[in-house]
Formats: C-alpha cells, sequence, structure tokens
C-alpha cells in the first residue's frame, strides 16, 4: 500500500481558524489570517469541541493511494463526502497484482491456492482478452485486484471517515488506510486533526458497546 498526501489546502488549521472566527467579527478574513497563529489555534481547538466542525470544511487533501484492493476502494467510495478519481479496469489492462491479506500470508497451505487460483484467473484474463474487449475480461478479476485512486475529503469528512475507519471494528485494510491517512493530515494540520481517530479515543467510549475488543475504553 502506498498513501501519499498530494495536496492540501495551505495552513489548514489557520484557515478554518479565520473561518471560525470571521463569524464573530467586524474585520475581513485578511486582517484575521494575520493574528497570531496560536490563538487562532486555541479557538480552532474550543469551536471543533463544541462541535461547530463546519469550520473544518474549508480544508480540503487530496491523496494519491495505490497497491490496495478493490475491496477496499469499494468501501473507501462509500464516504460520499469525498471527490475519487480511480483507474479505470475498462481502460487500463489489469497485470497480474493482488492483495494478499494477512491471514492468508500466514498460513502457507492456503497461500498456495490462493497464489494459484491468481494465476489462473490472470490466465483467463489474457486468454479472454483477445477476443473479447478488456471491460468484459475484467469480470473475471477479484476482489484481490490491487488499484489507483485519488481521493479529495474536506477535514469534517475526513474526521468521519477516520471514526469509521481507524476503528479496530472496520476491515484490517481500509483501517490500515485510515491510519495512514491519519498520520499524514496530523503533520500538516495538527490542530484540526489532534483529537481524530476512533470513537474510543475521542470521545471516550464505544458506540458499538464491543466490550471484548482490546481497545474498548477502561
Ligand atoms: C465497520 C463498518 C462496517 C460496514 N458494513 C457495511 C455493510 O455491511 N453494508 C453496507 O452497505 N455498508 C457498510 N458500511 C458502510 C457504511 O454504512 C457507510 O456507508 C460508510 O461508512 C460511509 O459512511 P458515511 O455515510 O458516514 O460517510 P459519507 O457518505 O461521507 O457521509 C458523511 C456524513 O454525511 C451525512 N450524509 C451523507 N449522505 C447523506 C444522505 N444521503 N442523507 C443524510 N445524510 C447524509 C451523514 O451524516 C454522514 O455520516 C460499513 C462501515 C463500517 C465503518
Amino acid at each position: 500500500m502506498k498513501v501519499e498526501l498530494i495536496a492540501y489546502t495551505p495552513e489548514p488549521d489557520i484557515t478554518a481558524a479565520a473561518a471560525a472566527k470571521l463569524t464573530h467579527s467586524k474585520s475581513d478574513a485578511s486582517e484575521l489570517l494575520k493574528e497570531d497563529r496560536e490563538k487562532m489555534k486555541k479557538l480552532l481547538r474550543i469551536v471543533i469541541k463544541m462541535g461547530h466542525t463546519s469550520v473544518v470544511e474549508h480544508a480540503y487533501f487530496t491523496f494519491a493511494i495505490s497497491g490496495v484492493s478493490r475491496a477496499l476502494t469499494h468501501q473507501l467510495v462509500r464516504h460520499r463526502i469525498a471527490s475519487y478519481s480511480q483507474q479505470s479496469q475498462r481502460y487500463v489492462e489489469q497485470e497480474m497484482e493482488y492483495v494478499t491479506p494477512p491471514s492468508i500470508l500466514k498460513n502457507e497451505k492456503i497461500k498456495k491456492k490462493y497464489d494459484e487460483m491468481m494465476k489462473k484467473i490472470w490466465g483467463l484474463y489474457n486468454e479472454m482478452k483477445k477476443d473479447a474487449p478488456i471491460e468484459d475480461a475484467r469480470y473475471i478479476l477479484p476482489n484481490a485486484t490491487t488499484s489507483k485512486i485519488i481521493v479529495s475529503m474536506n477535514a469534517r469528512s475526513l474526521l468521519n471517515f477516520f471514526e469509521l475507519r481507524c476503528c479496530l471494528h472496520a476491515q484490517w485494510e481500509i483501517r490500515k488506510l485510515a491510519w495512514r491517512m491519519l498520520h499524514l493530515v496530523k503533520k500538516v494540520a495538527p490542530t484540526i486533526f489532534e483529537d481524530a481517530g476512533p470513537p474510543c479515543r475521542t470521545r471516550g467510549y464505544c458506540p458499538m458497546n464491543k466490550k471484548d475488543c482490546i481497545w474498548y475504553p477502561k
């Protein structure tokens, strides 16, 4: 899995803080943007804690993601408050590249069968490609097929994404992606994402009441 933060709103914390401050100020945004950075961040923390998270919608983040399975991207695109561009299986011939889940990796016998099946599938894909368009040949490809996708989300949507997908209850691959994305945005917007993550960390309780979870709040 490769995850890169390829673009983002300049000074995301300050942009969101200026948006918050503007609502209660006579000053123009350009003047507010010159104010003391630490004071701005302090205000932003308060506003986020109050639940007025619409101000963080002004901060946008774009990620380039590759080497992930179609099983993952299918879950990712369910997050509707986002923009996506995904490599097309209609137009791009698919090489034999697939994700192997850790549970299969550690089981030698199953892993062997898994790899053999992938070879068979791609054998048929390559055979079908000769007589049918690749948009039809792709019907044989598995969920494990790797994909490339660019996703842009605003910070509010990302906070929701991290709550749902950093959780130990989320599927392992998208959880891994969510944590990687969270580490990247924390570097450039530490105030917005200060308390981001699964609800057991952000809210101190588990909405699903999963008492058997190792992260269940004590
Ligand atoms: C652990 C886990 C298991 C899951 N299992 C399944 C499953 O078995 N089957 C399945 O189909 N999905 C499943 N999902 C997907 C899940 O139901 C959501 O579709 C997905 O997580 C996107 O979340 P979202 O709607 O909050 O995000 P977004 O689509 O980004 O929406 C963000 C927020 O905007 C608001 N919003 C967006 N669209 C609307 C709308 N039309 N009307 C009103 N408010 C809206 C909501 O407040 C929403 O929370 C699962 C998700 C998780 C995390």
